[in-house]
Parts: C-alpha cells; sequence; structure tokens
C-alpha cells in the first residue's frame, strides 16, 4: 500500500520517515496559479525543482543561512529536518512585478529604488493577504523576534542569490520565502525555485519562471530547464 503523506500541497507531498526530527518531501508536477484557480502540470518541475532547491539551500548553507535541508534523496525528493511552519510568506522585492507593480501603480520591470520586504499571512481560504508586523504581532502568529529573525535572514538571502545569479546572467526580480522553527530556532524552510522566484535574463528580460504557466506564455518547461542549465549546467 501507498504511503500516505503527512501533508500534501500544491507541488510537494510531505511524509514521516523512520527518524524522528526528519520529513522527506516528495516534488510533483502539478503546478497551480491564482490562488489555485489555474491548475496544470510542467513535465518534470518536480525533478527540476528539487535539483534547483538543493542548489539554492546548499548555496545559503555555505552563507551562514540556517536552514532545513538535509540532502536530495533521489530524483524527486529531498530530506529535511521537521519544521513548524510559520504561517507568514516571506516575500523579497528588487524590481516592481506581479501583485506589487498592481497595488502601487507602477510599471512591470521598474527598479523599486530601495528593496521591498513583505509579509503575507499563509492562509488560501482568505488568498494569502498582505501584511504588516503589528497584524502578526495582534494575530499572535509570530512573535515580534522571530519576525525580526524571517527579515534580517531574507534581506540576507536576497544579497547572496542576487549576486550569485547575476554571474548566471539572471536577474533576481522577487521571491518567496516560508520559515519555521525546529529546536526554538528560526530556520528556512519550503523551497527556492523558479515556482517561487522571478527569474528574468538579465540580457532580454525573458522570463525564467512560473509566470510562463500563470500568463501562457509557452516554454514552460524549457524556462525551468534553462534555469537548471545555468546554475548547476546539468541538461535536465
Ligand atoms: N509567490 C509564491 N507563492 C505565492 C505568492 C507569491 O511563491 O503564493 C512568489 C512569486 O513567485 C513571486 C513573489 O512571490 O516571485 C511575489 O509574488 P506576487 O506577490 O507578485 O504574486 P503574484 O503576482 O504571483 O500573484
Amino acid at each position: 500500500m501507498e504511503k500516505q503523506p503527512l501533508y500534501e500541497g500544491k507541488a510537494k507531498r510531505i511524509y514521516a520517515t523512520d527518524k524522528a526530527g526528519e520529513y522527506l518531501v516528495y516534488y510533483k508536477d502539478d503546478a497551480t496559479a491564482l490562488n489555485g484557480l489555474k491548475k496544470g502540470t510542467i513535465a518534470s518541475k518536480g525533478v527540476m525543482n528539487n535539483k534547483i532547491t538543493t542548489f539554492f539551500f546548499e548555496l545559503l548553507g555555505k552563507n551562514g543561512i540556517p536552514h532545513h535541508f538535509i540532502k536530495r534523496v533521489s530524483e524527486r525528493e529531498q530530506l529535511v529536518k521537521e519544521l513548524k511552519i510559520l504561517p507568514v510568506e516571506v516575500v523579497v522585492r528588487n524590481i516592481a512585478a506581479g501583485s506589487l507593480a498592481k497595488r502601487i501603480g507602477w510599471e512591470e520591470g521598474t527598479k523599486m529604488p530601495s528593496t521591498v520586504l513583505e509579509m503575507y499571512y499563509k492562509n488560501d481560504d482568505l488568498g494569502d493577504p498582505l501584511i504588516n508586523d503589528y497584524h502578526i504581532k495582534a494575530m499572535g502568529i509570530a512573535t515580534p523576534e522571530q519576525v525580526k529573525t524571517m527579515s534580517e535572514l531574507a534581506l540576507k538571502i536576497n544579497d547572496i542569490l542576487s549576486a550569485y545569479l547575476k554571474d548566471k546572467k539572471i536577474e533576481l526580480i522577487d521571491f518567496k520565502l516560508e520559515f519555521g522553527v525546529n529546536n526554538g530556532q528560526v530556520l528556512l524552510g519550503d523551497e527556492i525555485s523558479p515556482d517561487t522566484c522571478r527569474f528574468w535574463d538579465t540580457e532580454t528580460h525573458e522570463k525564467l519562471d512560473k509566470d510562463r504557466f500563470r500568463r501562457d506564455l509557452g516554454n514552460v518547461e524549457e524556462a525551468y530547464k534553462e534555469v537548471l542549465k545555468r546554475l548547476t549546467g546539468e541538461e535536465a
């Protein structure tokens, strides 16, 4: 009989393992957008995002970012430390795009004069609303100290990833992070992939991320392949 996941999300499944405190994450090809209204699959996305996330977490670990990742164990699976996920999505933005471009009326592609950090309440029923540290404190979903740690780590991660990607001719437009608590420590969790970041080719500004799926731009799988290739040299 198939093992039952502890949790099934839109793009991943989480399983318990024989070892206490360790989970197995399985990356699916399923893709959703528009708060679940648009559904589809992207061929081999799970395999590519497992590899891309592995690459980024290893890079961040080497640069002092505490995270949940242990190791990639198969094409679609990775071992991670058990986390109690804080229901806050942390978004960092360098260039106006997506919901921010709409909200403040800036043309997509406009460089933000300074980096923008946002928090969203992770709640599908509410459509992940934008919140600030006062909401978080009042709602009791994370402590002010945890908010400070998440914010500092998110900005540090932005510096590390932006610099690294620039060398690979990729511009980091924006990205979303999730954090969780393990033994009282805030660790980076979830994934870092073209599902959760906007990547544009530095020269052509071609989109190399999930916006190709969200906006029906075509060549979705090819964009994920290109990111993997630029990061690891590997042909998917
Ligand atoms: N993002 C994500 N999950 C979400 C919402 C956003 O990974 O549920 C990522 C998205 O890929 C982008 C960044 O967070 O890199 C900012 O997304 P935005 O708020 O512009 O939302 P969207 O335009 O996708 O609705």
